[in-house]
């Protein structure tokens, strides 16, 4: 995997994964780190790459709400992202 900041091919995998268990690498031309998932659309979202590409395949493929989705996630035991509105109520995440 080429380097996100140079393009330099020049990179070197270490041997320990993000806390997300993703390959981390490190830049032997400018010192950069990084890791697979640096650089993408998917980079600073929560949720694991997987997670995000089953919820959008479900949602085309079966047609399902995003709260069916929700609901189907939290079955699986993936935490749904809440938030708080301005009155302090709890209210569902909308993606
Ligand atoms: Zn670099």
């Amino acid at each position: 995997m080429d380097c996100v900041a140079c393009g330099s091919a020049a990179v070197t995998e270490r041997p320990e994964r993000t806390a997300r268990d993703y390959r981390r690498f490190r830049c032997r031309e400018c010192g950069g780190g990084y890791n697979e998932r640096s650089g993408g659309l998917l980079n600073h979202t929560q949720y694991p790459s997987e997670v995000i590409a089953l919820v959008a395949l479900w949602r085309l493929r079966y047609r399902l709400t995003l709260r069916d989705l929700a609901e189907m996630f939290r079955l699986r035991g993936i935490a749904q992202a809440t938030r708080r509105s301005a009155t302090g109520k709890r209210s569902s995440h909308r993606c």
